[in-house]
């Protein structure tokens, strides 16, 4: 078989092989990169169902590294998924009617440690390797930037710049990422909101001359790797609720802000994985719902929420997608991207019925939906879901009509947002976690900057590896 190579949603970049497009991050066209072909493994899933999580993650990454030697790919992914304190990594429990798959057993306690504690290894591979260095440049809405952090911490070839939009994280996510004092850690609170920092990211990534000066990486979700190592637990948990439901398909339900978490579910589904639909759920921030639902594709205003990790109305990893919705046309794409960059909306045509998607559903869960949800799963269940689990299980539960059964993404622990958990509950120091509370009075590190590209450039510049 051909090696796979990775292609740009704009179509003008050269094809890249895997390691190329872990260090390029964005395609250098201003699109996002995507394997050229999705293998698939329908045959496969017969062999793989009783696979340890480290096992099955090698199974599935290797398909898509195939530059990576696999012993090599194999001790990676081990001392990654060694770091998790729950013996399966992802475990699935059944609560109520729901399954809830735990993505939240990683260093920083939200599912993005299950990317980026192996992307950050995978760079001091690739670099060591290369005898490279690598400025790694990340925008978060809270959760990225710690487990980014943690990822790529001490690492001698690597310095990682994170932007968080100030006094818009909560105050422990904040301190999760400012007390890690490492010397190639620096943290950045910029004026300004998530879709500002993000922004700042995309400039400073479409300077070309910038971005190769300074070696520039990125770990956000527009990173293939990210989304590449959350297909495994698609598969893992899918797997774990056949054998305990006798089920032939399952039906998933994602908290969603960039897209790049429920991507890896579809991603999971077009590779024979038998999904039977995947429901996306947003907060008040609600531009996906609205999309999947109308099939316009409309920005609105970014507001505060108890799920801040889904405070985003651009997400950057819709374009993945849209390349394969729009037939995998990059001329289309880019069309529909300028649209949207110059007018801030576009849309796509809806089927017969008037549906946009058969494959992903999707709704939105406010504020008091989400804590009544909270509510009712302690109550119930003696279950704490976090706000972004909870919302997840909220729009769940609007989509109810099928039997399949249904597995709820939960993606942080309670304890990183105990303040909403405490709005729900009526009660205090409910949601504890060790690790957060050894944070109480731990200094900290991080620099106030203005909402510009210039001056995160200039910071940059004089402190690059
Ligand atoms: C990042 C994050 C999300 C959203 O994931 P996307 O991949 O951006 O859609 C949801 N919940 C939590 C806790 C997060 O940290």
């Amino acid at each position: 078989m051909n090696p796979i190579r990775y292609i740009s949603t704009r179509g003008v970049q050269t094809p890249l092989t895997f390691k190329d497009a872990v260090m390029t991050g964005l395609a250098r066209d201003g699109g996002l990169l995507i394997p050229d072909r999705i293998p698939n493994v329908a045959d496969q899933l017969e062999d793989w169902k009783d696979l340890d999580y480290p096992d099955l993650a090698f199974e599935i990454i290797r398909l898509f590294s195939d530059d990576i030697p696999e012993a090599r790919l194999r001790a990676l992914i081990s001392a990654a998924y060694s770091t998790f304190t729950h013996p399966e990594v992802a475990p699935v429990r059944k609560v109520g009617d729901r399954h809830i798959l735990e993505l939240f057993h990683g260093p920083t306690l939200a599912f993005k440690d299950i990317a980026l504690q192996f992307l950050g290894r995978l760079f001091g591979e690739i670099l060591a390797e290369r005898d490279g260095r690598l400025n790694i440049l990340a925008a978060t809405s809270g959760d990225t930037g710690s487990a980014a952090i943690c990822g790529v911490r001490g690492q001698e070839r690597i310095h990682i710049f994170v932007m968080h939009p100030h006094e818009r994280v909560s105050p422990l996510q904040e301190r999760q990422m400012t007390s890690i004092l490492d010397a190639n850690v620096f943290n950045l609170a910029v004026k300004g909101s998530f879709d500002d920092c993000q922004l700042i990211m995309k400039t400073l990534f479409s300077d070309l001359p910038f971005k190769d000066a300074h070696a520039l990486g990125t770990v956000n979700s527009v990173n293939w790797a990210r989304v590449l190592s959350q297909i495994v637990y698609y598969f893992y948990a899918a797997f774990r609720v056949a054998e305990a439901t006798g089920a032939d398909q399952v039906q998933f339900a994602v908290p969603t802000g960039n897209f790049g978490d429920i991507l890896a579910g579809w991603y999971a589904k077009q590779m024979g994985l038998p999904i039977r639909r995947l429901i996306l759920a947003t907060n008040e921030n609600d531009i996906l719902a609205r999309f999947f639902n109308t099939g316009i594709y409309a920005k609105g205003p970014v507001v505060a929420t108890v799920n801040p990790s889904m405070d985003i109305q651009i997400a950057s990893n819709f374009e993945r997608w849209l390349y394969y919705k729009v037939g995998a046309d990059p001329k289309a794409v880019s069309r529909r991207m300028t649209q949207f960059a110059m007018e801030g909306r576009m849309e796509i045509p809806r089927d017969a019925k008037g549906r946009v998607d058969l494959e992903i559903v999707a709704g939105a869960s406010d504020t008091n939906h989400t804590l009544a949800t909270i509510r009712r799963y302690h109550g119930k269940h003696a279950y704490l879901l976090d706000p972004h689990t909870a919302a997840g299980v909220f729009v769940a539960d609007q989509f109810n009509e099928l039997d399949d059964p249904m597995i709820c993404l939960a993606t942080a622990h309670p304890a990183k947002f105990s303040e909403a958990i405490e709005e729900a509950t009526d009660q205090a120091e409910l949601a504890r976690h060790p690790l957060l509370d050894a944070l109480e009075n731990a200094p900290t590190r991080c620099e106030v900057i203005d909402n510009s590209a210039e001056s995160v450039k200039t910071y940059l510049a004089a402190r690059a590896r």
